[in-house]
């Protein structure tokens, strides 16, 4: 199941949530059920987990586990059979203040299989199986060379991987005297058919048995990167995977970027593409006298979105922005807040007790559900191009290209 970026975004959020809590000792338990796996038989395993636990010398602690296992089960039972990718599961008392404990309670249905079933009791959450399920999907292998150097890479979804780095150590070409013109020449071209040779070995290695893997990239400077390829020194299996070659001036670390910038066109589907596009686009209209087809901050983005004059909302990422309503159960004391991250624990300043979350508005949430009413595009932009960067720092996170002007203060 491929997940829109609006149920992306809110997976992400709520597994952040699910990663803040911590426990006392081994009082927060992950549970996660293969889609193969019948409900009954996790109900036995639990049941059988209910009196094993009976041993644990903490009295409290026993509670606690006891308590969770028995959550576990009964919401078990709105299951007739096992969901198609499984069934995740975080419960658990996590910790507030010094001696205090609250239950909390997740239930996932994964946009992703479950692969195995895991039930661990510890003082933090298992997310790992879940995270990787929103890692990006789609991967390119880089390679830029020229006779002195090589550099191999990764192009994961925005993200540019460095694998490795080799220096060639064949002599350049001009003759130093001693030996013979000939053996001279012919020497150094069997130390390039070595260094190609190892290349190419290291480039198999690398791509040959990754996951996604969607083709390779080729750069560097001149001809040699062709040489290279009409040579057949590459697997069989690897040619038939280039995309394309580009020039490029560098052939370390920095060749690497050089090279997905230079294949920008070609690869113009990929988000980082996209990305940087985008926040061009916009940085365009921002530099126009009137302020062109552009507006930023919060106030003036859900202004113009709520008049339909937006036509691509862009969002940070990492924006984190709620408004809170709580409310303390014990003494009935009221407090609300705007949190740019959801703070630890709501303790109330009055009592101590903690304190129920009557409401939660969650900023992006809203931004979404506004553009949808309006017929809006909305795109997520990553922390991790410097477009991206942009867009966080100097924006806020939130910015908007119009359909049509408004003018400066619109
Ligand atoms: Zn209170």
């Amino acid at each position: 199941m491929l997940l829109t970026d609006q149920q992306r975004y809110e997976f992400k959020i709520s597994l952040e949530k699910v990663k803040k809590h911590e426990g006392r000792g081994t009082e927060l338990i992950s549970l996660y059920i293969p889609p193969s796996k019948m409900i009954f038989d996790v109900t036995s395993y639990l049941r059988n987990e209910y009196s094993q636990s009976s041993n644990i010398k903490s009295a409290s602690t026993r509670k606690n586990v006891q308590a969770a296992i028995s959550s576990i089960i009964s919401r078990l039972k709105n299951y007739k059979r096992t969901p198609e990718n499984g069934l995740v599961f975080f419960i658990g008392h996590r910790k507030i203040g010094a001696d205090q404990t609250s239950m909390v309670q997740y239930v996932f249905e994964p946009p992703e299989s479950v692969q195995t079933f895991i039930y661990r009791c510890d003082s933090e959450f298992h997310t790992q199986p879940l995270d990787e399920m929103l890692e990006d999907k789609v991967t390119y292998g880089l390679l830029v060379l020229d006779r002195s150097e090589a550099t191999i890479g990764f192009l994961r979804g925005k993200r540019i991987e460095l694998v490795k780095n080799l220096d060639s150590l064949v002599p350049s070409k001009h003759h130093k005297g001693g030996q013979s013109a000939r053996r001279f020449e012919r020497s150094i071209e069997v130390a390039a058919h070595e260094y190609y040779k190892k290349v190419a070995g290291l480039a198999n290695e690398a791509f040959m048995d990754e996951e996604n893997f969607v083709g390779i990239l080729i750069g560097g400077p001149g001809a040699t990167k062709n040489y290279f390829l009409d040579e057949d020194y590459l697997h069989h299996e690897l040619r038939k995977k280039i995309i394309d070659t580009f020039d490029t001036g560098y052939t370390d670390e920095y060749g690497l970027r050089e090279l997905v910038e230079k294949a920008k066109d070609t690869l113009s589907d990929l988000d980082l593409m996209r990305e940087k596009r985008l926040i061009q686009k916009l940085l365009d209209e921002i530099r126009k006298p009137d302020g062109g087809l552009s507006t930023y901050g919060e106030e003036h983005v859900k202004h113009t979105l709520t008049i339909g004059a937006v036509d691509t909302l862009l969002v940070s990422e990492d924006l984190r922005k709620s408004k809170v309503e709580l409310k303390c159960p014990q003494c009935g004391q009221e407090e609300e807040g705007i949190f740019a991250e959801t703070p630890k624990d709501y303790s109330c300043k009055k009592c101590g007790k903690e304190m129920d979350i009557v409401r939660e508005e969650d900023l992006v949430k809203e931004l979404f559900q506004m553009s949808e009413a309006v017929g809006t595009k909305v795109e997520l932009i990553s922390g991790e191009s410097e477009e991206g960067e942009l867009l966080k720092k100097a924006f806020g996170g939130l910015a908007a290209i119009l359909r049509f002007p408004l003018g400066r203060g619109g």
